[in-house]
């Protein structure tokens, strides 16, 4: 059984962790022969040759100046590459990176390999001619070899015991695997970052008012909230023929078109059929699971640009121009895509939320339980930070940000929330925001209307 674990270094030098999940999986199948794929500059050398001394009996490097700039499409393609030469039974990637946190890549790669695919596994259960999975999404999946899997933050990689012995690295170029120069690096990417600009969306003016406050805040701000109107975006330009796949991103599409086909999300055939013949100018997918991984399929079976994660949609009237949060939301991109139709994964909202959501910080696990009980009597669901998913207190499905889901209901509460810029892109369109945090510093008070100074132990003084 010869497994290929594709691994990226992130920008803090270390194992992307997701694919550090990846790794660890593929260890813990026995008897398997694990070889590392990782594409990047000569200096990755150095990064992956330690990590052979887990188990993998080589790694390989994808490095030439053909490759650099690449976005996912012509990564996807580099590393199929490499695959053909390999001939894995079995790819792993990690669901997504950190860098980019697109999950397209493992998709569009089964798409170039032509391997089965199963996206989101919690666990592998069984392999033998076909691999049985867990998945976060869809319950129990199989699929018969060859066959990648992306794989969600479900373990810890092991540390190299003091006997084990380093295997090799081999670094391969564009001729050695046989590469055509137009499909890698920049030349083969059909996105272009057009402009980078500080993600600087929803900051407010906070004023800071008593935890006894809180109630009275939360009704008049339901009250205003309820006698908004939608404002429309003045967009003097206006896209024909845009695609949705499913309703969801249809208030995406408004934006920037009148002209709006819905297609159904039946099966990638069916879709490349459908697109091939609307010919549309550009084609927008919801942000769940199944869309991601329908739209990457798509985006490689038609050698198509795909935007991930978008937040909002332009117009010139001939071609879509799209802004999507990246380097971890710290600055949003402006982006164009050189084929047609453009494609975009656009951030739809969760469906099911309440007028009140409490999102439960780091700061709040001591007090999980009072929390809960104020949600309650708010009649508000409770969401989470990242932190508190990672470790441990709660779910992974109530995660809001930028690895999580996007909400945004009337009003929105924080407790014990610090306002990393990675959690704000998850809720920064909300109505009204309180936060309850005790540091005045917290940088959550810049993107609250209101703010109450108190822990939150102090929420029992309420209920
Ligand atoms: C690529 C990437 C993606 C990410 N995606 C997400 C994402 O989707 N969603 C997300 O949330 N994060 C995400 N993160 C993590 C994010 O950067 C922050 O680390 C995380 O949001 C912080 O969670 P927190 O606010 O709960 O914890 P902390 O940052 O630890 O803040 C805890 C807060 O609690 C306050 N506090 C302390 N004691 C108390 C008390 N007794 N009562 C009340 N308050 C108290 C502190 O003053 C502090 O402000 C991501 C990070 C990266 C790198």
């Amino acid at each position: 059984m010869k497994i290929v674990v594709c691994i990226r270094q992130g920008l803090d030098g270390e194992i992307n962790p997701f694919d550090a999940c990846a790794y660890e999986t593929a260890l813990n199948i026995p008897g398997a022969e694990i070889i590392l794929l990782s594409m990047g500059p000569d200096s990755v050398k150095n990064f992956l040759l330690p990590l052979t001394r887990l188990g993998a009996t080589k790694a390989v490097l994808l490095s030439s100046k053909a490759f650099a700039g690449a976005d996912t499409l012509a990564t996807a393609y580099t590393l199929s590459r490499a695959i053909e030469r390999l001939k894995p039974d079995l790819i792993f990637c990690g669901r997504q990176t950190l860098v980019g946190d697109t999950a397209q890549v493992g998709p569009m790669l089964s798409v170039y390999a032509n391997t089965n695919l199963i996206t989101n596994v919690m666990s592998v259960d069984e392999v033998s001619d076909e691999i049985v999975c867990t998945t976060r999404t869809m319950g129990v999946q199989s699929a018969k070899l060859p066959a990648l899997i992306t794989v969600e933050r479900i373990n810890t990689l092991r540390r190299p015991s003091i006997r084990s012995k380093v295997g090799s690295v081999e670094v391969w170029s564009a001729e050695d695997i046989g590469a055509d120069a137009t499909k890698c690096g920049l030349a083969g990417s059909p996105t272009r970052v057009l402009k980078t600009y500080e993600n600087t969306s929803g900051k407010r003016k906070c004023r800071f008012i008593s935890l006894e406050e809180l109630k009275e805040t939360v009704s008049a701000s339901l009250e205003k909230e309820s006698q908004k109107v939608a404002v429309q975006t003045e967009n003097t330009h206006r896209l024909s023929k845009v695609v949705i796949m499913g309703e969801a991103p249809r208030i995406f599409a408004q934006q920037i078109s009148d002209d709006i086909t819905v297609l159904p999300l039946t099966n990638e055939e069916d879709i490349v059929l459908r697109l091939k013949e609307l010919e549309p100018n550009a084609v927008l997918w919801a942000s769940d699971s199944k869309s991601k991984e329908l739209a990457a399929r798509v985006s490689a079976i038609m050698n198509l640009g795909l935007c991930a994660d978008c937040t909002a949609l332009e117009t010139d009237g001939e071609q879509m121009i799209m802004y999507r949060p990246a380097l971890s939301g710290s600055i949003i991109a402006k982006i164009i895509s050189l084929t047609k139709p453009a494609m975009a994964t656009v951030r739809t909202e969760s469906n099911n939320i309440k007028d009140v959501v409490v999102a439960m910080g780091y700061g709040a696990k001591d007090s999980l339980n009072a929390v809960k009980t104020l949600a309650k009597k708010l009649n508000a669901m409770t969401v989470a930070t990242r932190k508190m998913v990672d470790n441990g207190y709660l779910p992974y499905d109530m995660q809001v940000g930028l690895t999580g889901k996007t909400v945004s209901p009337p009003v929105y509460i924080t407790v014990g929330v610090s306002g990393a810029v990675h959690h704000i892109v998850g809720m920064e369109r909300s109505g009204t925001v309180i936060a309850i945090n005790p540091d005045k510093d917290a940088p959550i008070f810049d993107y609250a209307d209101y703010g109450i100074l108190a822990t939150a132990e102090e929420l029992d003084k309420l209920l």
